[in-house]
Order: C-alpha cells, then structure tokens, then sequence
C-alpha cells in the first residue's frame, strides 16, 4: 500500500509507504549510499567482482591517476550492488549490499536470468585474468614507458 502525505511549506513529500516512486527512491537511496560508503571502505575502494580501484566523488582524479578516459572512469564509479536482487526480495541491509563498479553492476542486471553473486565473480575475475573486462585499465599511456627511460 502505498500513501504520500503533501507537506504543505516543506515543498516536499512525507513517506508514509512503501514505493518506487520518486520520493521514496530519494529516501532510499540515501541509505543505500551510506551502506555503498560502507562497503566500499571494508573492501578497501574496490570492485567486489572485478577487484579494480573504483572511485566515489569524482572521476577526473581517478581518471588522470589512472589514464583513463573521462568516458572510461564513469564505468569504475562505484554502485551499490544487491547480491540479492531488489526483485528478488533483496532488501537495503549491510548483508546485501556490497560496492560494485557501474561496469559489472550492469552487465550482471542485463542478463535475462541475473547470474549468482559467486557465479559472476567467478565469470568476472576469468574474464579479467583474460584480458576481456576492462581491458583498458590497468594500461597505463606512455607514462609507464617514460618512467623507466
Ligand atoms: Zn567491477
């Protein structure tokens, strides 16, 4: 059942339900960010499938740290992932939630059929290992190059 209450002056809705409406995602969502802080610093601001640096607030010093295009370093921001899907009955708690980059966020929930946390971990981490996720990180321009010369 769903109920928002007009708060007049607050210019805002007051939560008195449950739904997927605009107002309720505002409120949500800011827990789910706090639980995304969380588990991104417990796993030490990497993705829990690929294992790559992600970043939170800005992508232009990550993607000048990392030699990446603007357009590359918007896939490492990091995202609040569901190891059980919110369809699924997954739910905002610490358990659930883990910090996953944009990248492998969406190509999990793209699938017809969303494969296991564990399942897709494995996947990525092959596909990683074979060079074939992410290809270009990790390949730093010339920087590395000159580095040595
Ligand atoms: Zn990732």
């Amino acid at each position: 059942m769903t109920s928002y209450r007009w708060v007049p002056g607050l210019m805002s809705y007051r939560l008195t339900g449950i739904s997927l409406t605009h107002p309720a995602r505002l409120l949500m969502s800011s827990k789910r960010t706090s639980l995304r802080n969380r588990a991104y610093r417990n796993q030490h601001g990497r993705c829990f499938y690929c294992g790559r640096a992600m970043w939170q607030s800005s992508p232009v010093p990550f993607a000048q740290r990392c030699g990446l295009t603007s357009r590359q370093a918007r896939q490492m921001q990091a995202t609040a992932e569901h190891l059980l899907a919110r369809c699924d009955g997954g739910k905002d708690t610490e358990s659930n939630i883990v910090a996953a980059c944009d990248f492998c966020n969406r190509h999990r929930h793209c699938r017809k059929t969303a494969p296991s946390p564990e399942h897709y971990r494995t996947l990525v981490q092959q596909r990683v290992a074979a060079g074939r996720w992410h290809c270009w990180v990790g390949k730093p321009r010339e920087a590395a190059r000159q580095k040595s010369g």
